[in-house]
């Protein structure tokens, strides 16, 4: 455990006989594959190195104490009494909802100290909740002496928790993300079957960059329902040429005899498209062409921006900065759109001049401060006791 870590741990919790021990979980970036897991399509994340570290420590009674270092609010839990959403809770509702689900799940749960810390921006697109929650579950199995094994079923269990609990109607693509990571490995998931299976991300000279907007993602959520409602509408027009698993299936000839209306049939095609492009990216990354990759990467971006209008000005601007900067092979919007993040694929040679350079752009198109975080796909939560 990081030392600094747990000297705050004793300086909030103080000293005890019993063992600090300490786990990570990252954030996720979807490398591609946008607004197409609710179509019936493949997506593509990969678990980031940045994420958040919990110190914890058994206590001998049924109180929860959860503290984080990003968040003044102290937060207490008594396990022997209901857990119910609680908008004073701030933050802590993320812990709870996956503290009510284990406890629903009969784990034999005790007191717990927890400190959480973190290198992921709040709010930008990289899934802190699921990292969030994730790290609960795992954290708190673990010292339960319960397995921690079984990664499918502590994603279902976090996303629950996040539906029901938090109120946030997300898929299952952050948690996976978060609970499956693997070191250079993005995840291939079919969120409809959860199928899924590794893509190699060897990324050799080049680096994963992410590219905060600093912008808040406002418009996200409305705009989700609105594209939803748009699929479903091109799904009806369909009729009973509908694929049953989705509109990523619908042949694009049928979406042009049957969708008259300009809007409807620009959601299709980003839709039908982004789905061939996260084929094509699995295939060009097992071969290792990362120019390739960096292609479709830019592509998606055009269609999310031209064809589902979800991008917004600030991660266009951001985008098109890193297109002009040196080293980029491709950049794109990660997330739901409007704000939080995009990444960009860059020759690790030049990401000091390339950064220097987004950096300027996107500030003379918006006065906002980007920032980036150097990264590549990272491996899933896990134990991190004992390490320095
Ligand atoms: P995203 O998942 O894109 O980061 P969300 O709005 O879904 O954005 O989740 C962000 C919320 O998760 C924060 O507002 C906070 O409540 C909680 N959270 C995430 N990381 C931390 C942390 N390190 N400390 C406290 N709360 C956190
Ligand atoms: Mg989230």
């Amino acid at each position: 455990m990081r030392p600094f870590l747990a000297k705050e741990f004793v300086h909030l919790y103080g000293s005890g006989d019993r063992e600090v021990r300490s786990f990570f979980a990252p954030g996720r970036a979807n490398l591609i594959g946008e607004h197409i897991d609710y179509n019936g399509g493949l997506v593509m994340p990969a678990a980031v190195t940045l994420g958040i570290t919990a110190a914890c420590r058994l206590r001998s009674d049924y109180l929860i104490r959860l503290r984080s270092s990003d968040d003044p609010l102290a937060v207490e839990i008594d396990l022997d009494r209901p857990i119910e959403p609680d908008p004073a809770r701030g933050w802590g509702n993320y812990p709870a909802g996956v503290l009510r689900e284990l406890l629903l799940q009969g784990v034999d749960l005790r007191g717990i100290d927890i400190l959480f810390t973190t290198t992921l921006p709040q709010g930008a697109g990289l899934s802190s909740s699921a990292a969030m929650e994730v790290l609960t579950a795992f954290s708190f199995l673990a010292l339960a002496e319960a397995p921690t094994s079984d990664l499918r079923a502590i994603a279902l269990l976090c996303q629950k928790a996040e539906n029901q609990f938090v109120g946030v109607n997300c898929g299952i693509m952050d948690q996976f993300a978060v609970a499956f990571g693997k070191e250079d490995c993005a995840l291939l998931l079919d969120c409809e079957s959860q199928d899924y299976h590794y893509v190699p991300v060897a990324l050799g000279e080049h680096a994963l960059i992410i590219m905060n907007t600093s912008r808040p993602r406002r418009l996200a959520d409305s705009k989700y329902n609105e594209r939803r409602t748009e699929c479903n509408a091109v799904l009806r027009l369909l009729g009973t040429d509908a694929p049953r698993n989705g509109l990523v299936h619908a042949p694009w000839s049928d979406v042009l005899s049957h969708v008259s209306d300009p809007v409807l049939r620009r959601r299709a095609r980003h839709v039908i498209s982004e789905q061939v492009r996260v084929e094509q990216a699995a295939r060009v990354l097992v071969t290792g062409d990362l120019a390739a990759f960096g292609r479709l990467l830019t592509e998606s971006h055009t269609s999310l921006r031209d064809d589902y209008e979800v991008t917004g000005p600030h991660l266009d601007a951001i985008v098109s900065a890193a297109l002009q900067a040196p080293g980029c092979l491709g950049a794109r919007m990660t997330g739901a759109g409007f704000g939080g993040c995009a990444i960009a694929l860059v020759e690790q040679a030049e990401i000091p001049d390339f950064t220097v350079s987004v950096r300027s752009g996107y500030l003379a198109a918006t006065g906002l401060e980007p920032a980036f975080y150097v990264t590549h796909a990272a491996d899933g939560a896990h134990e991190t006791t004992g390490e320095g």
